[in-house]
């Protein structure tokens, strides 16, 4: 890769995080968001799978998977998130007129913080859209129909973005930013940096080009910073200057400090890469054994049990099913010499059914065995009962 095309690749990384960011809500899978967590339902839909509240074992060793992720590409790739992916930098990036603004006419102030305050609302109602979906906050928002709460989110998540992307921006990385600060924790000394190389600093012509576009104003010269955000703004300046002398810039990427030996296989790096694949492979597991339907048996408290005139005993209960397939099941209900009204029960995918079942037959029996066959080739469910006499 050529050093002065570090930018361009910057540039689409930049867009295309942008644009999966802020479409993925709009983006449906089997009728549903692709990802988004239902306050109401208490359930995630998760790129076609729907984790229910007791399922959240799941989201938790995922987010094991996801921590253990990250550490493993802060030790071997350093900071790379923060300049390439990470959202802080990409809207200050967006948003770089606001650095003008202090040194520019009044028109030019209001005009930049009137698109940042835009960019903000914009952005404020992305993040709604991960618990909203954004086809209903739309026909709600039409319809003027939003509600208190979801007009409240929307209010305090724009000021607090407007706040942080007018006045804050780029200093809440090496001030507020949790993940800049532990990663002077995770770095190594074979951590993927970008330093000047020290061992060339006679060929410095101290033209201050690496200071002067750097958007936090550190000057790498003097070493690594924890402000740096390895955008590599300073990179592409110092190698573009060089590049007229036929020479490659003083300012680059290194694994370590430049001049030792660069590995990315060592002790951090293999022990922070095998608990990532233990966790991926953990949540594979958990996600193949999770169960498709889920039932439970209550007794109903407003139907005592009772005798029929054919000295039948009749017990209800209620029989909750949770379908947590994305096909709708059908469920056949047996039992052995007793008769089951309803003996059917349709769930949709998705759904959680309550139904009323009465037992009837010979009270000769203190419990009772009701064998739940879904009639899509699921294992079959078993439940015991106790039958009760009047
Ligand atoms: S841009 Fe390169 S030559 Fe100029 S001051 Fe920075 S390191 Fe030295
Ligand atoms: S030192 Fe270089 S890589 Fe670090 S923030 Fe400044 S310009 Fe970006």
């Amino acid at each position: 890769m050529r050093i002065r095309s570090i930018q361009s690749w910057r540039r689409l990384a930049r867009l295309l995080h942008a644009v999966i960011l802020l479409g993925l809500p709009f983006l449906k899978i089997k009728g549903q968001s692709a990802l988004r967590f239902d306050i109401s339902e208490l359930r995630l839909y998760f790129f076609g799978t729907i984790l229910w509240m007791d399922e959240f074992f799941i989201v938790l060793v995922a987010t094991l998977f996801l921590t253990f992720l990250i550490v493993f590409i802060t030790v071997v790739f350093g900071r790379i998130w923060c300049g390439w992916l990470c959202p802080q930098t990409i809207i200050s990036d967006l948003t770089g007129f606001v650095d003008k603004a202090y040194r520019k006419g009044f028109s030019y102030k209001i005009t930049s913080y009137g698109a940042t305050f835009i960019i903000s609302v914009i952005i404020g109602a992305s993040l709604i859209w991960y618990f909203v979906s954004p086809y209903e906050f739309f026909g709600r928002l039409m319809a003027w129909q939003l509600g208190k709460v979801i007009w409240g989110f929307w209010i305090v998540l724009t000021v607090i973005l407007f706040l942080n992307f007018a006045l804050i921006r780029r200093r809440f990385c090496a001030t507020v930013c949790p993940y800049a600060r532990a990663q002077s924790v995770l770095f190594d000394n074979k951590t993927l940096i970008i330093a000047f190389d020290k061992r060339r600093q006679d060929e410095c012509m101290d033209c201050r080009a690496c200071v002067q576009v750097c958007p936090v104003g550190i000057d790498i010269r003097k070493g690594a910073s924890i402000a740096c955000i390895t955008c590599a703004e300073c990179v592409d300046k110092c190698g573009e200057i060089f590049s007229r002398k036929g020479r490659k810039g003083l300012i680059n990427y290194f694994f370590g400090e430049p001049g030792t030996e660069g590995r990315i296989i060592r002790q951090n790096a293999v022990i922070t890469g095998m608990l990532t694949i233990l966790s991926f492979l953990f949540l594979i597991y958990l996600t193949g054994i999770r169960k498709g339907l889920d039932i439970t048996i209550m007794p109903d408290y407003d139907f005592k049990p009772r005798l029929t005139e054919k000295n039948e005993l009749i017990n209800s209960f209620i029989v909750s099913i949770e379908n947590r397939k994305k096909e709708d099941e059908r469920i056949v209900i047996k039992t052995i010499d007793l008769k089951v009204v309803p003996d059917t029960i349709q769930v949709k995918a998705g759904e959680l059914k309550k139904t009323r079942v009465l037992v009837i037959g010979k009270g000769d029996r203190d419990h009772v065995t009701l064998s739940f066959i879904p009639e899509t080739g699921n294992a079959q469910i078993s439940k015991e009962i106790t039958f009760i006499k009047p």
